[in-house]
């Protein structure tokens, strides 16, 4: 079950309502291996347009680990981030390896696999626009892996990509090899599956001082996108 964050905790904490879409109902159980339908998407190999989407998500996860620190106040420092795997059985490998390789690259936020109470779930499929990190039409985050693309591009980069949005990082296609969110844009023969070293800094910066510092820091990159 989602535990619902108090208002008084949102007041108190300088959060905007409307920015974290908490007006809207939590999403009910899925149990179909079907993923929700994207109301936009930020793919593997795609165009910068879909920077948005990458926020979006991001603001998803944070949402839902927002929800559980405010019921559990004294957790710990670190910020641990709860995936459900268990409706993408095809890459459960993959997604278990992408976990490893983000918890041995940053310190300040933590992946950990559950089935309750996950801050975010992974569905596989076919999917035409390939892999992507989305949010559904009730604000829940979700990562899609296409199997078309995880036979042509290597898998465990594509998970440990799309799971780099999670964390707040956004695409950077025309980026090299060694970096992990340049994702397709080098191409299938590209094998890396782990964060250079700006990126590592860029994730941990993000989750310095815990959820709210990385929230914040994601409402002050909304308003300058102007959405
Ligand atoms: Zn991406």
């Amino acid at each position: 079950m989602r535990l619902r964050m108090p208002l008084s905790v949102l007041s108190a904490a300088g959060l905007s309502l409307t920015a974290l879409g908490l007006g809207a109902a939590p999403a009910g159980a899925a149990e179909a291996p079907l993923a929700p339908a994207a109301d936009s998407y930020a793919a593997y190999a795609g165009s910068s347009e879909e920077a948005a989407a990458n926020r979006a998500f991001f603001e998803a996860v944070l949402k839902s680990v927002a929800e559980k620190r405010a019921a559990d106040p004294t957790g710990a420092a670190a910020v641990t981030v709860v995936y459900n795997a268990s409706q993408a059985p095809t890459f459960a490998t993959q997604i278990a390896r992408s976990a490893q390789i983000w918890n041995s690259s940053v310190s300040n936020v933590r992946l950990q696999a559950g089935t309750s109470g996950a801050d975010f779930s992974y569905y596989e499929g076919n999917d035409s626009r390939g892999s992507y990190a989305s949010t559904d039409g009730h604000g829940s985050g979700y990562i899609f892996l296409d199997y078309a693309q995880n036979r042509t591009y290597n898998s465990t980069r594509v998970t440990a990509h799309e799971t780099g949005h999670v964390l707040g990082l956004p695409d950077h296609y025309s980026g090299p090899c060694s970096e992990l969110m340049s994702g397709g844009g080098p191409g299938p023969s590209c094998t890396n599956a782990y964060p250079n070293s700006t990126e590592r800094s860029r994730v941990n910066q993000l989750w310095a001082n815990g959820f709210a510092a990385a929230l914040d820091k994601a409402e002050k990159a909304l308003e300058k996108s102007g959405r």
